[in-house]
């Protein structure tokens, strides 16, 4: 009978949150898997566990499934830990989950830390629907791309995001989603602890102002529900303008507008073209 992988989640920043079963289980395995062993070593030694380790990355994550496949055969248990957090979640395992469960292996998740959950639980944004949306892309038309692809989920977003690109990130969050009640959580459990927390244009100002270390988590609230109806011209002229002053270049408030009322661009184009020469008595 095959052995057991577990996961096991490890702090994202004080070491007090490490789990009595999480202990329990790197005393006991045949093998703990790390994504660096300096990094896991500093843990075990902070709790006086001197169980072999071994790496595993992004880069070799696909042989070294291959050789845990093999000890797993032959009924060892190993245990998985990224450096921080939850395995698998923005960090590798999943291949290893994937070829463990395929030989039969029984694969046990040892719970614990996890960043973007803690980040929502403490934002004070609702927490009833979420999407995790991982990693924004790092290149701008990318992550703007995907962030217009998410805008009109009825759910909380929260993403990842390193402490270089947190700014832009929040500015191109600001310009595609409109200027929405949002949070960013930095160094969650850890001394700087920071939950910021106002519009999205707060936080742009906030960081700019401030400069941005250490890790971070967007949360970012749902679109606002609008039952709009095109009763005039003006209404659809006064959503256009409302979405340029949150933050929207014209273009782009059009098309939202557009879609909001249900109509294709061309005709709200045309729509508020007419209203103006109306206007202007032409
Ligand atoms: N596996 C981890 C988890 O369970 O959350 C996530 C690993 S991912 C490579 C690293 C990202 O997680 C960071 O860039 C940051 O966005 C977030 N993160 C990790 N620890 C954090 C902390 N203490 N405070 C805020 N964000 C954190």
């Amino acid at each position: 009978m095959p052995g057991t992988l577990y996961l096991v989640a490890t702090p994202i920043g004080n070491l007090q949150d490490i789990t009595l079963r999480a202990l329990e289980t790197l005393r006991t395995v045949d093998l703990i898997a790390c994504e660096d062993t300096r990094h896991t070593r500093n843990l075990l030694n902070h709790f006086r566990i001197s169980n072999k380790t071994v790496s595993y990355h992004e880069h070799n994550e696909q042989e070294r499934a291959e050789e845990f496949v093999d000890r797993l055969i032959a009924g060892e248990n190993i245990a998985i830990v990224s450096d921080a957090g939850t395995p698998g979640i923005c960090d590798p395992g999943f291949r290893i989950v994937q070829r463990a469960s395929e030989i039969g292996a029984a694969v046990v998740p040892i719970p614990g830390p996890v960043a973007f959950v803690n980040a929502v639980i403490a934002s004070g944004i609702p927490s009833d629907s979420i999407f995790f949306g991982g990693f924004l892309p790092a290149k701008k038309g990318e992550r703007r791309k995907k962030l217009e692809e998410l805008r009109d989920i009825p759910a909380t977003l929260v993403f990842y995001e390193a402490p270089h690109r947190l700014v832009k990130s929040l500015t191109d969050c600001l310009e595609t989603l409109g200027n929405r009640p949002a949070a960013v959580a930095r160094e969650i459990t850890k001394l700087h602890e920071e939950f910021a927390r106002g519009s999205l244009s707060d936080l742009v100002d906030h960081f700019s102002d401030a400069g941005v270390r250490g890790e971070a988590v967007i949360v970012i609230d749902r679109a606002e529900k609008q039952d709009i109806v095109l009763d005039s011209p003006a209404t659809l002229i006064e959503r256009v303008r409302q979405l340029e002053h949150e933050g929207n270049d014209h273009k782009t408030a059009l098309k939202r507008a557009a879609k909001e009322f249900g109509l294709p661009k061309s005709e709200a184009y045309r729509v508020i073209e007419s209203a103006k020469k109306q206007q202007e008595g032409k």
